[in-house]
């Protein structure tokens, strides 16, 4: 396991560095290099008895290696986080981009890592180990000093988020015996409510005050003789990491806000003291117990003396805070004297004792601390642990969980500093605080996201039917439990129609489906859609925080859930229409902008007609998506919706062929919206297009759903297509040519892109649904001439291998022919599904309308053009995009057009 050693090197080689930025003096960077030489060779060790068995033997590997089981537990983990078990199918949990950059390198990535999974639970840990100080904490966060960062990957090692063995959940070896435990709050020895015999500590201290009771008494017996624990700024309720050093500094450092500070920061200056205290949430207490193994399979530090844990749902927000001091109570942060929790309730006391009652929702902090991230409430990590759920007001709640916890609270006890009660397990906060604790350990443990059932890939890949058959309702029921319902929801930020995604998430947990049904469709009149074909991964889902465990909420199944759960119960919901307003609206277009702009000007109380040009709705929703990705029986209805809300529709009609937007203006419309999408095939230039058996994906895609070929003979409208088909390109338009083509009945498709997998711009699943149904990817390759029999058949395909280079104005590295690379492909049937481009007949027959040089409409961020009564939005605007983008823009625009109207006629009226 050379590779291993490799930290060791790095930081030999930045030895000045680190020495120079004072963490270790040269005697503890000697002592720092050989434990960690002592730990690499216990691991290389264990890694080459395991590949020697070819498994995981642990009672051989005990006897072999004369190691403790918890020491070969937490090295197997370790080895297998950084990838080196995976030839026994041993994967690390999980992060996989981890592994990659951990195999190329050797060692663990930084911990930046983490932030960006939004998964840093503010412990602080990371900024204290890295030995060059790269790590600087701020509000809440960490920067990160790329320069100084020597890459040694320490601060993963630490890092409790980053991966937590399972081994170290169980006691200390010492604290095993007359220990109890219970599921919900693992080991302890007793669990009581207490409350301070110190009258000045109650009027600043928190429930019962036992933790700063529990210090005092630690500092006046010196037991211990500094403690880890919180005070404010300058600025009032700014909560500070703060190294106490005596028992006068301790009462600053009282009251809730332990919870906000990366105690763990300032760990290193703990240096000078030989026994001290740390207080903090279950965050705080696991990376404390991940430093009792790693980095040295021994404690990182020897002189904590006691670990006062605090229950995590007692985490708050203090900008909040604040902001409701000003806003709510006209008063401000120096005006608190002391805050507490009861039942329910954040109150805020003044100096005169008044108390400011706040409900807990308003304040509470999800998505760091008080999450669902572990499944720890209670802090089990730690000696004691403190809290207020479960006791009367007045009175903390306390698990005294080891020898050391114990024999601290009983001196407590026994100097009468603090009083207890018995808490009986059938007393009603009891049971509550029991429950709060399940439920936290239950959505950790039992909640994954939803596998939809999908049809069989070789039986799927002979028929239209659709891939995936849905969620059923106890799926539903599980997964809306696993929402954390922020408070600052990021999902909805990153759907561009704004749904309120945790309300709709909250009404299917309370099994409210039809007032999920209204929740979605006031934001999204096609759900049904949506549901199926947005690329969910880079919007709502990605920013949907549960995404750092790589399990975001599966956001777009619930969209299809509710959709289709409408149609079986035979229910056609729509939300409630303006009265009549008498303004006829024209829309150009019956794809996704056009469709949700007419239902959103229709609602208003608009007279609209949308016109389109084929002889069915739904644009590429019809004509381009196939049928086993998007059924148009879902397409229609969904339509059907929009004309319970008095939308006409008429088809056959050409705008700027047909009728020309004079001749709207003449029928008495006032106000036209654009969008007739991106239609236009292009194609590559190179020779041998002309061949028979070259199509692009446009006629190919067209002719098979709106016309039907694949229901050839029912429909009298056949398809040609060979054996060998290629399909060039790697989108949503090259990926639904080629699995319609081998359901068509091709041998074999094979796509050709010109680069790699990761820039393929497809959504995944389809990607891996077509995988699974055999088809080829040919990445890195692209076409260079097309060959033909002396008939004009299509024969074969010449194409050349490419490599990356750097990025083009896309963001994606630009592909680069590598030099006599070219090879030959047999094909009968080529695909051209490298994009599409505007279709100039509109914008043609309005010479006025300004375009772009690419011939895409210009408007503005409001979907306004140059011309006032004409807007537009969608492909026609961005280029080929997303249903989901498109239906944004018509949303904005029927916003826009209603302005217009309401300013240019409606008040005029008035
Ligand atoms: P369109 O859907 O193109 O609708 C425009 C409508 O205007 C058409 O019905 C057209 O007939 C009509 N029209 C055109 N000119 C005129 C005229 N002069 N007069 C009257 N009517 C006219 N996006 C995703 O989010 N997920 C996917 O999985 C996905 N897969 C795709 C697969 C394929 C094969 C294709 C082609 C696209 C896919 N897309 C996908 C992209 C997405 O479908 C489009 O971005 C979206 O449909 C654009 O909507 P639109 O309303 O702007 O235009």
């Amino acid at each position: 396991m050379e590779k291993q050693r490799s930290l060791i090197k790095i930081l030999l080689t930045n030895q000045e560095k680190i020495l120079e930025s004072g963490r270790y003096n040269k005697a503890e960077f000697g002592d720092l290099i050989s434990k960690l030489t002592d730990v690499e060779r216990s691991r290389q060790g264990i890694l080459e008895k395991i590949e020697e068995h070819g498994s995981i033997d642990i009672p051989k590997l005990k006897i072999e290696l004369q190691l403790s089981e918890k020491n070969l537990l937490c090295n197997i983990e370790y080895l297998k986080e950084l990838g080196f078990l995976g030839f026994i199918g041993e994967k690390p949990r999980f992060f996989q981009d981890v592994v990659e950059i951990s195999k190329q390198k050797g060692i663990f990535p930084n911990v930046t890592i983490i932030k960006e999974k939004k998964l840093c639970s503010g412990c602080g840990l990371c900024a204290s180990i890295c030995p060059v100080g790269a790590i600087i904490y701020s509000e809440g966060t960490f920067d990160f000093d790329e320069e100084k960062c020597i890459d040694c990957g320490l601060c993963y090692i630490c890092c409790p988020r980053a991966f937590f063995p399972k081994v170290l959940e169980t006691p200390e070896e010492n604290d095993e015996p007359d220990i109890n435990y219970l599921e919900q709050f693992n080991y302890y020895q007793e669990i009581c409510t207490a409350q301070t015999t110190d009258e000045r500590i109650t009027t600043v201290a928190q429930d019962g005050g036992i933790v700063t009771t529990l210090l005092k008494m630690a500092f006046q017996q010196k037991l211990i003789d500094g403690a880890l624990a919180v005070t404010e700024g300058e600025e009032h309720l700014k909560p500070l990491p703060h190294l106490i050093e005596d028992e006068d500094d301790l009462l600053h450092t009282a009251g809730t806000k332990y919870t906000n500070a990366p105690i763990l920061k300032i760990f290193q200056d703990c240096r000078g003291h030989d026994k001290f205290a740390v207080v903090g949430t279950p965050c705080i207490m696991k990376a404390l117990k991940k430093i009792s193994f790693y980095p040295f399979n021994k404690p990182f530090c020897d002189k904590i003396a006691l670990k006062i844990g605090l229950l995590c749902m007692e985490s708050f927000d203090y900008v909040k805070i604040v902001e409701l001091l000003k806003n709510e109570f006209k008063s401000t942060p120096a005006d608190v004297k002391k805050m507490d929790i009861n039942r329910g309730r954040f109150l805020i006391y003044d100096h005169n004792g008044s108390a400011f009652d706040v409900p807990i929702k308003k304040i509470k902090k999800y998505g760091r601390l008080g999450c669902f991230f572990c499944d720890d409430l209670t802090s089990i990590h730690a000696d004691i642990s403190v809290g207020s759920i479960g006791s009367d007001p007045g009175w903390s709640t306390v698990f005294i969980r080891t020898k050391r916890g114990a024999e601290f609270f009983q001196k407590a006890l026994d100097l009468h500093m603090i009083v207890k009660k018995e808490i009986k397990e059938d007393s009603k906060s009891f049971e509550s605080l029991s429950r709060i604790a399940k439920s936290k350990l239950k959505k950790f443990e039992e909640y994954h996201r939803p596998k939809m059932i999908e049809q069989d890939p070789n039986i799927r890949k002979n028929n239209f039917e659709e891939v995936p058959k849905g969620l059923t309702i106890d799926m539903v029921k599980l997964e809306s439990q696993r929402c954390l319902q922020c408070g600052n929801p990021l999902c909805v930020t990153g759907c561009p129609v704004n749904i309120r995604i945790p309300q709709f998430i909250k009404l299917l947990k309370q099994e409210n489906y039809i007032g999920a049904l209204y929740e979605i469709k006031s934001y999204n009149l096609l759900p049904a859609i949506c549901g199926r074909v947005c690329p969910q991964e880079s919007q709502c889902e990605k920013y949907c925080l549960l995404n750092g465990l790589g399990e975001p909420m599966a956001i777009g199944y619930m969209e299809r859930f509710i959709a289709d759960w409408e149609r079986e119960n035979k229910l056609k919901e729509c939300p409630e229409c303006a009265a009549p307003k008498g303004i006829k609206v024209a829309i150009i277009g019956s794809g996704p902008a056009g469709l949700t702009c007419a239902g959103e000007l229709a609602m208003n109380g608009y007279d609209v007609t949308i016109f389109e040009a084929f002889h069915a709705g739904g644009g590429v929703l019809t004509y381009g998506i196939p049928e086993f990705r998007l059924p148009k029986e879902i397409v229609k209805s969904e339509i059907e919706t929009l004309k319970m809300l008095n939308v006409k529709v008429e088809y056959n009609v050409i705008i700027g062929k047909t009728l020309t937007i004079e001749d709207l203006k003449d029928m008495g419309f006032k106000a036209f919206f654009i969008g007739v999408g991106a239609g236009l095939p292009i194609f590559i230039k190179v020779p041998g297009l002309n061949l028979n058996g070259v199509l692009t994906a446009n006629e190919f895609l067209t002719r098979s759903n709106l016309m039907k070929a694949f229901k050839f003979p029912d429909y009298d409208t056949p398809i040609k297509i060979g054996k060998k088909i290629v399909v060039i390109g790697g989108g949503n338009v090259a990926l639904d040519s080629a699995r319609t083509a081998l359901r068509l009945g091709a041998e074999k498709v094979t796509i050709v892109y010109r680069r790699s997998e990761a820039e393929m711009p497809a959504r995944k699943e389809e990607y891996h649904h077509a995988l699974e149904e055999g088809v080829v990817f040919q990445f890195l390759t692209n076409p260079v001439r097309f060959f033909g029999d002396e008939n004009d058949d299509l024969t074969q395909m010449e194409v050349i291998k490419m490599e990356l280079g750097e990025p083009d104005e896309s963001g994606r590295r630009r592909p680069i022919p590598i030099e006599n690379s070219e090879y030959l492909i047999d094909t009968d049937t080529i695909i051209i599904g490298i994009g599409t481009r505007a279709n100039p007949i509109i914008t043609k027959s309005i010479p006025e309308l300004e375009i772009s040089k690419w011939g895409y409409i210009e408007a503005d961020e409001d979907s306004q053009t140059n011309i006032e009564e004409i807007f537009a939005g969608g492909d026609i605007v961005t280029g080929s995009a997303t249903v989901i983008s498109a239906m944004g823009a018509g949303k904005k625009a029927a916003h826009s057009i209603d302005k217009y109207l309401q300013e240019k006629y409606i008040n005029k009226k008035e």
